[in-house]
Order: structure tokens, then C-alpha cells, then sequence
């Protein structure tokens, strides 16, 4: 049965990725197809509670599908981690009639979302919108290709160099709680080391395969570090291979903030494009707090609680494949 949603409000929260704009442009454009309100709530969580909201035409995301970051513009609000801020959040949208929320970002921006959910009754759907891929549930997350493949070019950059003087490299990537990024682009570009926070790897693990690949003549070595692996990023790693590995030369690279943005890939486009879609149909639908996700080329309507509590994990098929081809 269709629900009466009349009015709907869309968001981009916590860490922006490249996809977010195609996104919104498939929210508003989908919503204004049925003939739905569209508003769009600018600086994420916290727009909502200082009521900095406009009115989206289909002009409004013109031309702003290729374009990285997000034009609503994003932050971290610590307001509606309290009653009070979601209080005022909700004032706000009932005031404007907003029977229906869009929320695009991040797992934390999933767990606002489902906070706000228990305490009132306006349906929010999901966006998986983080470079990260930290999210289950879902074969894609919005801004995850593009921030690899960013990655992978960097690193093709830095392996040229590596080659001509027989270094080791370590290269650290994002990724606080999940390797994803550190996985694909390692592979991607050969590394011989790729070091995640969901998997362990002592320090002498990692001497003892340098040495190895060192007796059979295999001088250049790229690792792959991700920020938030157990032993530290790549200056942690450095230093503690320099202290078993003295006469190494051991150079590093942080990628940082270019891996979130730039100009989002196909993928990415069509992903976010086709996730926009279905959320507003979501809604339609009467779907309450769920979020969009892929699995398997279809879509998935996960519980938004049921994102924020289970962590990924990396399949044991990659990590065998690693450890073979980086002979
Ligand atoms: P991301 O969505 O990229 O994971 P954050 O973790 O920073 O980014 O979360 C984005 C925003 O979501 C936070 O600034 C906050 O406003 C909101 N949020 C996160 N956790 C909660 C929570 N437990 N309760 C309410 N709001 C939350």
C-alpha cells in the first residue's frame, strides 16, 4: 500500500564522497517525477536543525552529476547526537509538512538516522555514501570507486619511482575501520604487503616476507597500508621495520585527502543514480529505515540498525590471492 508521502526532504552527512551529487540529482528528480516536494537540507544534520533548507527544482542539480563533493555541502553535527538537537530537527520538518528523509552518507550518519527514527515517526531511507565501504550489506557503496581508483593511479605514480631505485614503499590509503580501499588498490597494483585493520599482521610476518622476496632477488616492494590498521599507518610502519631492517631504505607516501575527491566514475554515477531512484520509490512504498543497497546487480532494502552494527569482513579468497600473485 502507498503511504502519503507528500514532501521529502534530502541530506548529505559526515564524510563526503565523489557520487554524492549524482545522488541527490537522482533523489530530487525522481521525487519531483512523482510529484513530490523536494527540499534539500544544506550541512547535513545540522542544517536540519538550523533549518537551512531550499526548495529543489529539477534546474537545481543541472549539470552536477560529474561533479565530486556535494553541492548541499556536508558537516558533523554534534547537536543531533542529543534529544534536544533531534527535537529541534524535527520541529523543523513538520513545520515545512517534510513527511519523508533522505539521508546520504556514512554509517554515523545511518546511526543519527536510526536514533531519530525511534524517537519520531518520519520515515528515513538510507544512501551508503562513503569511500570507505564499511557498510554491509552491500556490494557498492557510493564514492568506494572512485576513491580506488584515485588510489590506484597515485600508487602506479609512486611504483615508477620505487622501480628505478629498488625501494621499499608503503603507501597508506583510507580507511579507519575497513581495508577495502587498501585491498583493491593493492591488488590492483601489485602491492606485495596489504595491511588491514580486519586482518592481523605482526611485524615480524611482514620482515620475514621482505627477506624472503630479498633471497630471490625481488628488491622492490610495495606496501599498502590502511590508516587504521592495528600497528599504525605508515610512519608506524616505517619506523618499526627500520628498527629489524636497518640498512632498508624505506620510503612512505600518505595519499590522504585526495582519495575523496575528484570527479566520480561511472560507476560511481550509476550507482548513486540508481540508488536515488530506488530510495524515493522506497518511500513511496512505505519502506521505514531501511537503506539502498546492491547485492548481486539488485537491490537490497537493509534495516539502517542492521548497517550500524555488523562490521565487514575481508573474504580469505583476496587474501590467498594476495599472498600468490605478489610473489
Ligand atoms: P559518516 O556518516 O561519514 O560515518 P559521522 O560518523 O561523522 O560520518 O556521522 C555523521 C553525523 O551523523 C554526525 O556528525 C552526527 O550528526 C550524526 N550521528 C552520528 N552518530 C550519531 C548518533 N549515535 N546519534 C545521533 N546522531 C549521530
Amino acid at each position: 500500500m502507498k503511504n502519503q508521502i507528500t514532501k521529502i526532504g534530502v541530506l548529505t552527512s559526515g564524510g563526503d564522497c565523489p557520487g554524492m551529487n549524482a545522488a541527490i540529482r537522482a533523489v530530487v528528480r525522481t521525487g519531483l517525477y512523482n510529484k513530490l516536494e523536494v527540499y534539500g537540507i544544506r550541512r547535513g544534520y545540522q542544517g536540519l536543525i538550523e533549518d537551512d533548507i531550499v526548495k529543489m527544482e529539477s534546474r537545481s542539480v543541472a549539470n552536477i552529476i560529474q561533479l565530486g563533493g556535494t553541492i548541499l555541502k556536508t558537516a558533523r553535527s554534534k547537536d543531533f547526537k542529543t534529544p534536544e538537537g533531534r527535537k529541534i530537527a524535527y520541529d523543523n520538518l513538520v513545520k515545512r509538512g517534510i513527511n519523508g528523509l533522505v539521508v546520504i552518507g556514512g554509517d554515523g550518519s545511518f546511526r543519527g538516522a536510526v536514533d531519530f527514527s525511534k524517537e519520531y515517526d518520519i520515515p528515513c531511507i538510507g544512501i551508503a555514501g562513503t569511500i570507505d565501504k564499511d557498510i554491509t550489506g552491500t556490494d557498492f557503496t557510493i564514492g568506494f570507486d572512485t576513491a580506488v581508483n584515485t588510489a590506484v593511479s597515485a600508487i602506479d605514480k609512486v611504483r615508477d619511482t620505487m622501480d628505478a631505485h629498488d625501494r621499499i614503499f608503503i603507501i597508506e590509503v583510507m580507511g579507519r575501520d575497513a581495508g577495502y580501499i587498501a585491498l583493491h588498490s593493492g591488488i590492483a597494483t601489485g602491492a606485495e604487503n596489504i595491511l588491514i585493520p580486519e586482518r592481523k599482521t605482526g611485524i615480524d610476518s611482514i620482515v620475514n616476507s621482505l627477506l624472503e622476496k630479498e633471497r630471490r632477488k625481488k628488491l622492490v616492494n610495495l606496501i599498502v597500508v590502511a590508516e587504521g590498521f592495528e600497528l599504525g599507518g605508515a610512519s608506524k610502519i616505517q619506523e618499526l621495520l627500520k628498527d629489524k631492517l636497518p640498512k632498508a631504505e624505506i620510503r612512505i607516501c600518505i595519499l590522504g585527502h585526495i582519495q575523496r575527491g575528484g570527479s566520480p566514475t561511472c560507476i560511481d554515477r550509476l550507482i548513486a543514480s540508481r540508488m536515488g531512484f530506488h530510495a524515493v520509490e522506497c518511500l513511496m512504498d512505505g519502506r521505514h529505515n531501511v537503506f539502498v543497497g546492491i547485492q548481486n546487480n539488485r537491490m537490497n532494502y537493509i534495516p539502517l540498525e542492521d548497517a550500524v552494527k555488523s562490521k565487514g569482513k575481508v573474504s580469505e579468497e583476496w587474501m590467498r590471492i594476495v599472498k600468490i600473485l605478489a610473489s
